[in-house]
C-alpha cells in the first residue's frame, strides 16, 4: 500500500507511521517529495491489512492510503489460471463454453404447477429447474413459501425431468436442510451481506448462485463471495438481478455492464436474472439476449403456466409457450459470440 503524509508533518509523525507498518510486518521505503512524504509498504499479513488500513486513515498526519492490491483474492481472477468451472454432474457444467438456462416459478405453488412447468422448460432445453421454498418478502403478510414440501417437490420434479434444482436459502440454520434437496444453493440480493448465512453457505458441499445486493457495488458483491470462498466453497456463480436507480418504469435496472466488468475481476461465472431485472415479461427477452451477448455464463428465468395466477412476480414472469419459444433465438445469439447453450442431459 501507499501511505501519502499530510504536508507539513514532523519527522516523529512519518516515524510513527512507519514504525505501526512495521509492527504488522511490512517492509517500508521513504519517498520524500518537495511537498510531501510518501511510504511505500509491501508485505504484511493479509488479515492484519484490512483494519491497519482504517486505523492509518484515522491520523491525523496521514492524507491518504493507496491499496495496490485488490481488497478480494480468492475469488479475483489472477488466483487462478482460468475460470471456475461448476459440474453440477450429469454434464451440467457452469462457466464453460456452454450457456445454461434455469428456468421454473418464482415460488413453488404445489405439485400441478411445479410439474407441468419442470417438463415443459425441460422439453424446451432448460437445464436447471428454478422455484422459491423459502421466499424473502418485503412484506411480513406477504406468502412465505410452502417450506419443506416446495423442497421435496423441486427434488422430485427435477428427478423424473432430469434437471438440477437451484432454490433460495435465506437461514443459515436451514442450509444443511436445503443442501439435501438441492443442486445450487441462491443466496439472493437481501442476503448479500448477511454475513452469518455467507459463512454457512461458505462450509457446504453444494454450488452457491449468489446474487447481487440491490445497490451493491461490483467490490461489496466480490467481496461477499470471498467470504464463500474463504469457508472453502469455491463453487460459487455471481448473479446480475438489477440495482435500484432513479428509473421507475422498470422494477430494477439491468447493469449489463456488470457481466463484462465482473467477468474481467473474477473467475468466477456470471448469471443474469432478467425477470427480477426488469420485473416485466415483455423485456425479459431481449435482455436475456443483451445478457448472452455481453458474455454471461447463464440464465435464470422466471415461467409460470399461468402467469396472470401466479403467487408471486407474475408480471415477470414469462408463459411455458413464450419460454419455448426463446430457446432458438437464444443459441443464435450464443453463437454468434462463439458460445452455445447448453444441451440437456439425454437421458428420463
Ligand atoms: C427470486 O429469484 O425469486 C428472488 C426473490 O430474487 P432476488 O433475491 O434477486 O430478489
Ligand atoms: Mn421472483
Amino acid at each position: 500500500m501507499i501511505i501519502v503524509m499530510r504536508q507539513g508533518c514532523t519527522e516523529d509523525h512519518v516515524q510513527d507511521v512507519a514504525q505501526r507498518l512495521e509492527s504488522l510486518g511490512y517492509l517500508v521505503t521513504r519517498i520524500v517529495g518537495v511537498e510531501k512524504t510518501i511510504l511505500g509498504a509491501v508485505g504484511g499479513e493479509e488479515y492484519a491489512k484490512v483494519d491497519s488500513i482504517d486505523q492509518l486513515r484515522a491520523l491525523e498526519w496521514v492524507e491518504d492510503v493507496l491499496l495496490i492490491t485488490k481488497p478480494f483474492k480468492l475469488v479475483a481472477k489472477e488466483s487462478r489460471p482460468g475460470p471456475t468451472l461448476i459440474d453440477l454432474g450429469d454434464g451440467v457444467v457452469i462457466g464453460g463454453d456452454d450457456i445454461v438456462v434455469m428456468a421454473g416459478p418464482c415460488t413453488v405453488e404445489n405439485e400441478a404447477q411445479l410439474f407441468m412447468t419442470a417438463e415443459r422448460v425441460a422439453k424446451a432445453g432448460a437445464t436447471v429447474l428454478r422455484g422459491g421454498a423459502y421466499k424473502p418478502c418485503t412484506s411480513p403478510y406477504s406468502y412465505q413459501g410452502m417450506g419443506v414440501p416446495g423442497l421435496k417437490l423441486l427434488a422430485e420434479a427435477a428427478k423424473q425431468f432430469n434437471l438440477k434444482v437451484i432454490t433460495e436459502v435465506m437461514d443459515p440454520r436451514k442450509v444443511d436442510l436445503v443442501c439435501e434437496y438441492a443442486d445450487i444453493l441462491q443466496v439472493g440480493t437481501r442476503n448479500m451481506q448477511n454475513y452469518d448465512l455467507l459463512r454457512e453457505v461458505g462450509l457446504a458441499r453444494k454450488a452457491v448462485m449468489l446474487k447481487r445486493g440491490m445497490s451493491a457495488k461490483y467490490e461489496e458483491w466480490l467481496l461477499a463471495a470471498e467470504y464463500i470462498a474463504a469457508g472453502g466453497n469455491e463453487r460459487i456463480m455471481l448473479c446480475e438481478r438489477g440495482i435500484r436507480t432513479f428509473e421507475t418504469a422498470t422494477r430494477n435496472t439491468i447493469d449489463i455492464t456488470a457481466i463484462p466488468v465482473i467477468k474481467g475481476l473474477s473467475h468466477l461465472p456470471v448469471i443474469l436474472d432478467p425477470s427480477q431485472g426488469t420485473g416485466k415479461r415483455d423485456l425479459v427477452f431481449p435482455l436475456c439476449r443483451a445478457g448472452i451477448a455481453a458474455g454471461a455464463d447463464g440464465l435464470i428465468i422466471e415461467v409460470h403456466p399461468n402467469p396472470d395466477h401466479a403467487i408471486k412476480d407474475g408480471s415477470q414472469s414469462v408463459t411455458i409457450e413464450q419460454f419455448e419459444e426463446m430457446m432458438e433465438p437464444f443459441d443464435r445469439v450464443a453463437q454468434a459470440v462463439d458460445r452455445r447453450i447448453a444441451k440437456r442431459p439425454v437421458s428420463a
